[in-house]
């Protein structure tokens, strides 16, 4: 069974060729890039210019198969829900699938220069955070962990990029 990495729309292919051994070594599974694409077209809201997560996600359930251990969807597309103004990700507490997306991640967003290694962190601890609650992780206290809830970069920006103890904990019981 693999971590699977399903890109959503277009993506530049090396994001996720970085972030694949990262996360093979958190969840120590092994982690591979889907070669089909989702096209998200179908969850586009209009009036929002952003994407339905919830839709992306009940529609990512049709590539779930017994190689499947964990499917995270990964865009460069702006995702929201109803209640929200956006959501860096979001997830299927105790699986199977996950979206995070990269859009509100890049400094470009915030009108800085473009810096590829604070994207990969980010993008790395984001996909932690969401691949976590997919094995039943709740949020955080701890603001260096991975699962610390993150509603701005700057908080994603104190998080690591993996657990804190009794997190770890919580996946790896014995
Ligand atoms: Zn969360
Ligand atoms: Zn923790």
């Amino acid at each position: 069974m693999n971590l699977q990495l399903l890109p959503i729309g277009k993506l530049d292919g090396g994001l996720l060729m970085d972030l694949a051994p990262d996360l093979a070594n958190t969840f120590q599974v092994p982690c591979e890039i889907l070669s089909t694409p989702l096209d998200p077209e179908f969850a586009f809201h209009g009036e929002r210019q952003q994407y339905h997560s919830s839709e992306i996600l009940a529609r990512m359930q049709s590539y779930v198969t017994s190689d499947s251990w964990r499917i995270l969807g990964v865009t460069a597309v702006d995702l929201y829900i109803p209640i929200l103004t956006f959501v860096f990700g979001e997830a299927q507490i105790g699986g199977p699938c996950a979206i995070v997306s990269l859009h509100r991640l890049r400094q470009g967003c915030y009108g800085l220069s473009r810096d590829k290694d604070i994207l990969n962190q980010r993008l790395l601890k984001e996909a932690v955070h969401e691949v976590g609650h997919t094995v039943n992780l709740t949020h955080c206290e701890d603001y260096n962990c991975a699962m610390a809830p993150s509603h701005a970069v700057e908080w994603i920006d104190l998080k690591e990029g993996w657990f804190c103890g009794p997190c770890r904990g919580r996946i790896f019981a014995p």
